[in-house]
């Protein structure tokens, strides 16, 4: 895919109650406005890379894009799992993220045991490919600044800043 490393944020909005976070995985959804700027060719999957809560600090994370069926499957959704602990919600706070790299297609599952146990692994494979130096050095990315970090809503492209 020759539009990673991508560089997003925007707003955490309401997702449409999954129940992710009564998994143990909660997804912190990004609005309409971020998930249609996504160029043509990030296609639907699991993705990992760097997650960044308004000025907080910057995790590790992992990144569902697929199809929403509270839109009946006509739009897409990206749903971002910060892979870190947080003592409270984050609604309403700027996240940006650096999405690094591709680990697989969507896919079907036959009970939700099996669904948990791809998405630990997915977290496995993610931490684990984040630690290589190419990865790591993108924490620094000027897009991560401070400076940048909070403003509403915009969708930048950390190379152009
Ligand atoms: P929703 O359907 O509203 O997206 P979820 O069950 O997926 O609900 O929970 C997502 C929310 O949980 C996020 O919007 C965020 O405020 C909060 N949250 C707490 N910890 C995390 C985390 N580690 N990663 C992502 N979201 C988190
Ligand atoms: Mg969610």
């Amino acid at each position: 895919m020759r539009s990673l490393p991508y560089f997003c944020r925007g707003q955490v909005i309401h997702g449409f109650g999954r129940g992710s976070k009564e998994l143990g995985i909660p997804t912190a959804n990004f609005p309409e406005s971020v998930v249609d700027n996504l160029p043509a060719d990030i296609s639907t999957g699991i993705y990992y890379g760097w997650a960044r809560v308004g000025k907080g600090d910057i995790h590790k994370m992992v990144m569902s894009i697929g199809w929403n069926p509270y839109y009946k499957n006509t739009k897409k959704s990206m749903e971002t799992h910060v892979i870190h602990t947080f003592k409270e919600d984050f609604y309403g706070q700027i996240l940006s993220v650096a999405m690094v790299g591709y680990i697989r297609p969507e896919r079907g599952f036959t009970s939700l045991d099996e669904l948990i146990a791809a998405i630990h692994s997915d977290i496995e494979e993610a931490k684990t490919k984040l630690d290589l130096p190419e990865h790591l050095k993108l924490k620094e990315d000027n897009f991560f600044k401070s400076s940048v970090s909070t403003t509403a809503n915009q969708i930048l492209n950390g190379h152009q800043l």
